[in-house]
């Protein structure tokens, strides 16, 4: 089904990031389960929402803003936007994160698409944001380049696909990540690649 007017949650793109399943799992049927991880998460938005926006020296500091994209259907809430005064002004985005810095790119495919939406909404071009990671109270500096441009769009896309399919896919080949993953007693990854292998075999014996 192909509704061209839903909205994808800028959020949920980090979903599909780490796992279309969970993504699935969550957006088509509406699975949630709270752990640790989450519910920490949520705590850090909370406070960081509560902040105020504030003006130092040449740069204002504004938290909780609304950003929407109508090219890509996205929308959600930035934790931090700092505005350096200018003629153009200079944007750039701060997303928080409870964890530590990733080698993968789920955390700076959100951050790239909070990007894409101020960019359209500000008539500006946005070269460069941050993700602030609590587990090591420190600034990752990411460049919005072409190639984070890129897997942020299929992303979208794959997102947007997915939706539209309402299939949920099979569990990812990546035993560690389901671990770590917030839904995995309702996905039960081990059940359904345990069952994909003996359908497998009877398949085999049958032909
Ligand atoms: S348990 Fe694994 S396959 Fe299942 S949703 Fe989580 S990451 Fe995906």
């Amino acid at each position: 089904m192909d509704d061209s007017n839903r909205i994808i949650l800028l959020s949920a793109l980090q979903h599909y990031a780490y796992c279309p399943r969970q993504f699935a799992l969550i957006h088509i049927e509406q699975a949630w389960e709270d752990n640790r991880f989450t519910a920490e998460g949520n705590l850090l938005h909370k406070r960081v929402d509560a902040g105020v926006s504030e003006q130092r020296h040449n740069i204002r500091s504004e938290r909780g803003v609304l950003l929407e994209s109508r090219q890509y259907r996205i929308k959600g809430k930035m934790d931090l936007l700092e505005i350096e005064q200018g003629d153009p002004p200079r944007y750039f985005p701060v997303e928080y994160k409870r964890g530590k810095p990733k080698v993968e790119d789920w955390d700076r495919i959100q951050l790239c698409a909070q990007a894409l939406c101020l960019e359209e909404m500000r008539n500006a071009i946005v070269d460069e944001g941050a993700l602030w990671y609590w587990e090591v109270r420190r600034r990752e500096h990411v460049a919005i380049d072409g190639a984070l441009r890129q897997v942020t769009q299929e992303s979208i896309a794959g997102a947007h696909k997915l939706l539209d399919s309402c299939k949920t896919p099979p569990p990812i080949a990546d035993k560690r990540r389901c671990r770590a993953c917030s839904l995995r007693n309702l996905c039960e990854p081990d059940l359904f690649r345990r069952d994909q292998t003996q359908a497998y075999i009877r398949k085999l014996f049958d032909a």
